[in-house]
């Protein structure tokens, strides 16, 4: 079966904007696009052709969110306007102490179900629960599904890697074609250089990617470089010993070695020009947050420098719990008019390429490009169709500068990955949305007098 999936234009970012055009997907793959005539005219020898046409619309490559935490949806406006130590603190009292294995699989699976609403087609995760994981299989979604590990102490760095084994040992005859798994060694002030080690040899060894945390805020600044602040305090308090490296998150990485195996660095807010060249030679990637960042108040990554000399960065959500919405188009906007406002360039980032950061180059940093990330032949069908009707997108001049200016994950009307529709602008095909409302209203009654007498 061929299915010919046509729009008033066909953004594919590999090319031009296609008006009136068509995008023909066969068995998971992209057989031809072009305008809707020419598509036509060289599949008249296929017999079997379904039509999906979205009328007055884009249709553009899924969109791919290069970091979030799944799990934690259910957090959503439950953890508003505190200091990030406090965030953090609350976010793992909560979910140690409220959050049982089946909530966390309900949170992930809503997170899922936003960001397939929201056209996200690749989404890598950061979890603790394997939660994440299955909802992106059970969602039917693309992504990575980083296991995060956690050990400040060095004396049970041990404990901690045969912990993380087991969990990936449990998982891995559970990785599809579309879902894989990562390791991901939180962050320099929750994580041991000798954990760090271990975790970086385990995931060498078994060719799974990594992602980390890094250079976030000026706590775990202060944690490296003059051993202050809550971050070392709270080692203190639990009489772990902590000698500071003096140096910058990224350098301390480096001087591990661990940037060896091109980690996804998480953040970077605080990147120095020293770092970025680390970065560049390590070929360490980079995962964008800036609401999330912007929010705490952490700053903004140097993330144009980050790109003139070279390193791969890509958009990330962030978790709901400190975003707080799972929406690419929105993360990209913002990205956008923050490089705009801190360099004094209006020129910055125009539309094709904010569109092309929000897929192409989400692809890129996770090695997907041969894939997905453009509308090419031979690449696999993650594609989503945007709305180009409404009082916000009307008149459209250019469709590109119409999507990246003014559409929503709200405007999305259909979601398919790897040819499979998952989301048909009416509701999600591959999850039960009312069940999980329900049961998600339900928990957060739970959550609510809960969080009130943690805090
Ligand atoms: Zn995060």
């Amino acid at each position: 079966m061929t299915i010919l999936y046509t729009a008033q234009w066909v953004i594919p970012v590999a090319g031009v904007p296609i008006q009136d055009g068509a995008v023909a997907v066969q068995d998971g793959k992209i057989l031809t696009l072009g305008p809707e005539s020419e598509v036509r005219a060289r599949l008249a020898r296929f017999g079997n052709l379904e039509t999906v046409a979205l009328g007055n619309a884009a249709i553009c490559p899924g969109f791919v969110n290069v970091h979030a935490h799944l799990e934690l949806t259910a957090l959503r406006g439950r953890l508003e306007d505190l200091s990030f130590f406090d965030w953090i603190r609350t976010l793992t009292d909560l979910r140690g102490a409220w959050m049982q294995a089946e909530d966390l699989e309900l949170s992930a699976q809503w997170g899922v179900v936003e960001a397939i609403r929201a056209g996200i087609t690749t989404l890598a995760d950061t979890e603790t629960s394997g939660a994440g994981f299955r909802a992106l299989c059970a969602g039917g979604l693309r992504g990575i599904a980083y296991q995060e590990v956690f050990g400040p102490d060095p004396m049970q760095a041990k404990k901690s890697l045969a912990g993380l084994k087991r969990r990936i040992e449990a998982q891995r005859p559970a990785e599809t074609d579309l879902v894989r798994l990562g390791v991901s060694p939180h962050a320099v002030y929750s994580v041991s250089a000798l954990l760090f080690r271990l975790v970086i040899e385990y995931a060498e060894r078994q060719g799974l990617p990594v992602a980390i945390h890094c250079a976030e805020s000026q706590a775990e600044d202060d944690f490296l470089r003059t051993g202050q602040g809550p971050f070392a305090e709270f080692l203190r308090s639990r009489g772990i010993g902590w000698t500071p490296p003096r140096v910058s998150a990224i350098r301390y990485l480096s001087d591990l070695n661990v940037l060896r195996v091109k980690p996804l660095l998480i953040h970077a807010v605080r990147a120095t020009e020293e770092d970025i060249g680390l970065l560049t030679f390590h070929g360490a990637r980079v995962a964008h947050c800036p609401k999330s960042n912007a929010k705490f108040g952490h700053g903004i990554a140097p993330v144009s420098r980050m790109r003139q000399r070279g390193v791969r960065v890509g958009l990330g959500t962030d978790s709901v719990a400190s975003n707080n919405v799972c929406d690419l188009l929105d993360e990209g906007r913002f990205a956008q008019l923050l490089s705009r406002a801190t360099q004094g360039d209006g020129q910055m980032l125009p539309a094709a390429a904010l569109l092309q950061w929000m897929t192409l180059d989400g692809a890129c940093v996770l090695g997907l490009d041969d894939q997905i990330g453009t509308l090419e032949v031979g690449k696999d069908a993650d594609l989503v169709g945007i709305s180009l009707v409404g009082p916000h997108l009307e008149p459209v001049y250019d469709p590109v500068a119409t999507v990246t200016t003014a559409a929503t994950g709200r405007d999305v009307v259909l979601t398919v990955v790897k040819g499979r529709v998952v989301y048909d602008g009416k509701r999600v095909l591959t999850l039960d949305e009312e069940q999980l409302r329900d049961r998600l209203r339900a928990l957060a009654g739970r959550l609510h007098p809960s969080l009130a007498s943690i805090r």
